[in-house]
């Protein structure tokens, strides 16, 4: 069962800390292909929930073979239950407002490039709460984020009491997590969901580390060493902005990732247009942003110049045009209107060659011709 749910459908609700470990975090997921089904279906990372160990006893007895009950505990574990606690309040009502400049807001920004354009500077929310998880004392931030269409997405973090914390040293996990829950919440929303298992640990990203499955979460591996705070360039983790920014991109993308890099470009489906992919291409050499090229029917009709803002690393800008024509496709264009549109092939010849096939997003009537 553990090992079906990797390629599940997932959300993630709660990112929890082990009070024993300050660098590990339990991941709870929600399984939204189960959803569906009426089925409230959450995993966890921890050994109770790996091994099922509710059902322990159970099984047991049915081994011995004085029982019948096939009667079985649904598998859970003491964070699954805070996050059905979460998922059962009104977790999506709003939250008092905070600026940019609290650090959680501030650090969730630097992370992750696309919400800096997305969320208003207005649209944060942050609520925190004393909890007890199994007589642990555990210190709860909810982030919440409101979207420029409207639409908002609320993460979950809870540190364990008992390691010394600051606000400054909460922000880069509430940051991590929270900017994850609420990008992939975003295309989620937008009828985009994204395949695939939110990351194991944020540091497993890091080029030429091996990046375990499902096993213990790694120890040692701070989220702090792919973080950018503000302006602080020189971190101390040996990584430049440029590469943090392709974690970032790598981290957001998934499995779609190995497909950019083998392919060069990744569409996107119109939610507004029926039969219109977008298809984001990118520079081989990372240095210079590539012309959005647009399919009307199947047929590559012409291009579109998004320019970056200056000093952001190329892929930030990869990251923010993606999930820009994903999330809010109505502002993209608006500014592309301001811009440039061009003819087909504008900025080279490039030829396709692999077939732009529109899929419409969940939700939305296949009108294509
Ligand atoms: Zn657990």
């Amino acid at each position: 069962m553990a090992r079906s749910l990797r390629n599940g459908d997932f959300d993630l609700v709660l990112a929890i800390q082990s009070p024993s470990s300050p660098e590990r975090w339990y991941r709870v997921l929600l399984d939204r292909s189960r959803t569906l089904t009426g089925e409230t279906l959450l995993s966890c990372d921890c050994v109770g929930w790996l091994q099922d160990a509710r059902n322990a006893a159970a099984r047991r007895a049915l081994a011995a073979g004085h029982s019948d009950t096939g009667l079985r505990v649904p598998r859970g574990c003491k964070h699954t239950d805070v996050a059905t606690t979460l998922l059962g309040t009104a977790s999506g009502g709003a939250m008092p407002r905070y600026r940019t400049d609290h650090p959680y807001v501030g650090a969730t920004r630097t992370r992750w490039a696309p919400l800096r354009d997305f969320v208003p500077e207005d649209g944060w929310g942050i609520q925190e709460a004393r909890i007890t998880v199994s007589a642990e004392p555990y210190h709860l931030v909810l982030l919440q984020a409101t979207g420029t269409t409207g639409i908002t997405a609320t993460a979950a973090i809870a540190f364990a009491a008992g390691h010394p914390a600051t606000l400054g040293s909460r922000a880069a996990p509430v940051a991590d997590w929270g900017g994850y829950t609420i990008a992939a919440s975003f295309c989620r929303q937008a009828g985009v969901p994204l395949v695939g298992e939110p990351p194991l640990h944020f540091a497993e990203t890091l080029p030429g580390r091996g990046a375990p499955r499902r096993a213990p979460l790694q120890p040692g591996t701070s989220t702090r060493e792919i973080l950018a705070i503000g302006d602080q360039r020189d971190l101390g983790d040996g990584l430049t902005p440029t590469q943090r920014a392709e974690n970032t991109l790598r981290l957001f993308l998934g499995p779609q990732h190995a497909l950019l890099e083998h392919q060069g470009f990744l569409d996107v489906s119109s939610g507004l247009y029926p039969g219109r992919v977008y298809r984001i291409r990118r520079d081989p050499h990372r240095r210079y942003e590539q012309r959005v090229r647009v399919f009307e029917q199947g047929i590559y009709v012409r291009d579109l110049c998004i320019v970056r803002a200056q000093s952001v690393p190329e892929a930030d800008h990869y990251l923010t045009l993606f999930f820009g024509l994903v999330a809010d496709e109505q502002r993209i264009l608006s500014v592309v209107q301001r811009g440039n549109i061009f003819g087909a092939h504008s900025d080279g010849h490039q030829r396709e060659t692999v077939p732009a096939m529109w899929q419409p997003r969940d939700g939305q009537i296949n009108t294509a011709a």
